[in-house]
């Protein structure tokens, strides 16, 4: 007999794994009850009308992905129904707010959940079949403030406070505003117009999307299409001024709270729900598949789905990236120094000492380069020892902010001196 095996994009988690499973979910539940949110427990299968319903019919999740079925009637009074294995969970999150009328408390609903979700995608590594979302949702009547701007900074502002907790650096938000239902399909016309003449060069998907759903093709990733795509037109010239205010609002929340962000116009994600502020957090540790978590407004989910007006904004993390994001963290930390100095030129080198001195004192693992090194020279003799790489030239000395540049992620970022402890021991 052949022996029988976990079917194809589904795991077992073994020990030790589940430790850091199981700490990352407590970390997100503390941080969750600082904010006050409530867990929430949806059934992992629902109608097959919600998702279709609430998802979007022309959704790569809804048109190939989902885990459906006819569900068979036991008894001659029973019908049988089409059932779905839960995608996502903001639907069934809004199913439930509707069903136990949660809006006529008049209070805003600020719910989470972690569990399983299943798709029928294509498996590679950080993408499976059955994976697991921590996600939460910030909903309610407008009268209770569910429309406010303060609750997509606040909602952001909880994000990189949990990354930064859950000891994961190196993360990029990137965060656009799609605009109201109105703009949406208003900018859906003009790229449908745009894209008229030249869909026929671009891959099949995408001359698909062009046709049924052409805000979609923004998200293709295929190199030939790219640059095709960066002449369409942006989604600022078809934003209302409410949708502009709103956004305006969000972005200034953030940089008081000093939350930092990328514009990324061409964010618009993949479910038909997003409207005004749409997010996503990547990781360069991650490979392909880099977007550690993904979400943004939806102003008009609830009454897409039979309910009363419920504007809200959630989230949902993968959390199997965010296992291989602190697995490849804790690997590097293991066998790599905390930084490599590379002094820009030789005069550079007595100042590097300096440096290095100062940073050792303080207990970092530190590798000194040589101000006699091409700079590619010294990057590649950092990646091998350590995790980062700080540099350190004429420019650097006089003004008392070094240059950074975290090998996992990728990204450099500008420290001042007396943050660089701080940032370096992370
Ligand atoms: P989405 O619900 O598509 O917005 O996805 C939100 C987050 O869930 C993504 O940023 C990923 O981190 C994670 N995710 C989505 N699909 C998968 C999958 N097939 N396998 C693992 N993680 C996933």
């Amino acid at each position: 007999m052949s022996t029988l095996k976990a079917v194809r994009g589904t795991r077992d988690l073994l020990p030790p794994e589940t430790a850091l499973w199981n700490r990352i979910e407590a970390t997100a539940r503390r941080v969750f009850e600082r904010y006050n949110f409530g867990e929430i427990r949806t059934p992992v299968f629902e109608d097959t009308a919600l998702f279709a319903r609430g998802v979007g019919e022309e959704t790569d999740i809804v048109s190939k992905e989902m885990y459906t079925w006819e569900d068979r009637a036991r008894a001659a009074s029973e019908k049988t129904q089409s059932l779905t294995l839960r995608p996502e969970n903001t639907a069934g999150v809004v199913r439930a707010y509707i069903e136990h009328k949660l809006g006529e408390t008049g209070q805003l609903q600020k719910l989470y959940y972690i569990g399983p979700q299943f798709r029928r995608e294509r498996p590679q590594k950080g993408r499976y079949r059955q994976f697991s979302q921590i996600g939460a949702e910030v909903i309610g009547p407008p009268s209770a403030g569910s429309e406010s701007p303060l609750r997509d900074a606040e909602v952001l502002e909880m994000l990189a406070t949990l990354l930064d907790e859950l000891g994961i650096t190196g993360w990029t938000l990137h965060l656009n505003s799609v605009g109201s239902s109105a703009d949406r399909a208003r900018y859906n016309e003009v790229l449908r117009a745009a894209l008229a003449d030249v869909a026929p060069k671009m891959c099949g998907d995408c001359q698909r999307r062009a046709v049924t759903n052409p805000l979609r093709v923004l998200d293709c990733k295929v190199p030939e299409d790219q640059p095709i795509i960066e002449a369409l037109p942006k989604i600022d010239s078809v934003l209302g001024e409410d949708s502009k205010a709103h956004f305006a609002a969000v972005l200034a929340a953030l940089d008081t709270a000093g939350v930092p962000y990328e514009r990324n116009l061409r964010l618009v994600r993949g479910l038909d729900y997003y409207t005004r502020t749409t997010f996503e957090f990547t990781h360069g540790g991650l490979g392909a598949q880099n977007a550690l978590l993904g979400g943004g407004r939806y102003d008009g989910l609830s009454e897409a789905i039979g309910g009363p007006k419920a504007p809200g904004i959630g989230f949902a993390m993968g959390e199997d990236r965010l296992v291989l994001t602190l697995q490849a963290i804790e690997e590097a930390k293991a066998v790599k120094g905390d930084a490599y100095i590379a002094p820009l030129g030789e005069s550079m080198n007595p100042a590097a000492l300096k440096l290095a001195r100062e940073l050792r004192r303080e207990g970092l693992k530190v590798e000194l380069g040589d101000g006699s090194f091409r700079l590619k020279k010294s990057f590649e003799a950092a990646d091998k020892v350590a995790r980062r790489i700080v540099i350190l030239g004429e420019d650097e000395l006089a003004s008392g902010i070094l240059t950074v540049k975290e090998f996992a992620s990728g990204t450099q970022t500008k420290v001042p001196r007396a943050e660089l402890v701080d940032v370096l021991s992370k």
